[in-house]
């Protein structure tokens, strides 16, 4: 259901969703409508996110804020530079904002939401949402623009059924699916306790249970689906994407569009081409 309040006029619609990069390495994405310029999460350093918004032929001036998922460093490695130099608001939950700034050191400029809240960054509308992950308040986001909605859930041990509800009918949905099971309990370099922590009901979803979650979010309204935060040495894309394609294929799903996002490169999802400016004519 579409917020009453969101102008419904051309400049409102989404114009870009771009995977600045995603990983155990760092986390961003970049949203944009005519209005409102968004991160969710600043996970990758400080210049690598400029260098990639300037791949899309933006910068940091216009962001009009960023917003947090939690505290961890692959989703707020940015910040220790972006507060101190940029004046861009960091929109996050109170447990979150008192995370970080103790990561940091020093207080930063933010905005604070209740998780479950839904607020305005301009022309937008942010649902929030818990979800089950060892850190202080992990919140997942269901962004509304006039046109269309983008759902972005991660970090998570496993799918609640408040997730689903808060996600369904997104028009672009971008989910973790962190590892597979069998690659992750093979893995020799990782502790047993760390492999726990991961498996657990608090630790990061495996691409089954992607899949299982993408089954039950596969609304006609979704077109596409991004594997998001997959691990470097437990999951490969191919993997991934063959684990979610299999079970949406069994439920007839093949109008759903099934990528991976990567670590080093970022990844345009949708890029509405510039409206040109009128001409005066001659
Ligand atoms: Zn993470
Ligand atoms: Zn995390």
């Amino acid at each position: 259901m579409r917020p009453p309040n969101l102008r419904t006029s051309l400049l409102a619609v989404l114009r870009n969703v771009t995977i600045l990069g995603s990983g155990s390495g760092g986390n961003s994405v970049y949203i944009e409508t005519g209005e409102t310029r968004l991160l969710i999460d600043a996970g990758l350093s400080a210049r690598q996110i400029g260098l990639r918004l300037a791949q899309i032929g933006r910068t940091f001036d216009s962001i009009s804020a960023i917003l947090l998922t939690h505290e961890h460093g692959d989703h707020t490695n940015a910040l220790s530079v972006l507060a101190k130099r940029q004046s861009i608001p960091v929109y996050c939950n109170r447990l979150t904002q008192e995370a970080v700034a103790d990561q940091l050191g020093f207080a930063f400029p933010h905005r604070q939401f209740a998780t479950g809240a839904t607020f305005e960054i301009g022309d937008v509308a942010v649902e929030s949402f818990a979800v089950p992950h060892d850190a202080q308040d992990p919140t997942g986001f269901m962004i509304r623009t006039a046109a269309s909605t983008i759902g972005l859930v991660t970090d998570l041990g496993h799918v609640t059924r408040l997730v689903i509800e808060r996600l369904r009918r997104a028009n672009i949905l971008i989910l973790e699916s962190n590892h597979d099971v069998q690659m992750l309990q093979d893995d020799v370099r990782r502790p047993w306790h760390l492999k726990q922590r991961i498996l657990s009901r608090h630790g990061h979803l495996s691409n089954e249970a992607a899949a299982a979650a993408a089954v039950q979010l596969a609304s006609e309204e979704l077109k596409h689906l991004v594997l998001y935060h997959l691990s470097q040495d437990c999951n490969q894309p191919g993997l991934a994407r063959q684990a979610v394609g299999e079970q949406l294929a069994k439920i007839g799903a093949s109008h759903i569009q099934v990528e991976t996002a990567a670590q080093d490169s970022p990844m345009a999802i949708y890029n509405l081409p510039e409206i040109p400016t009128p001409q005066p004519a001659v």
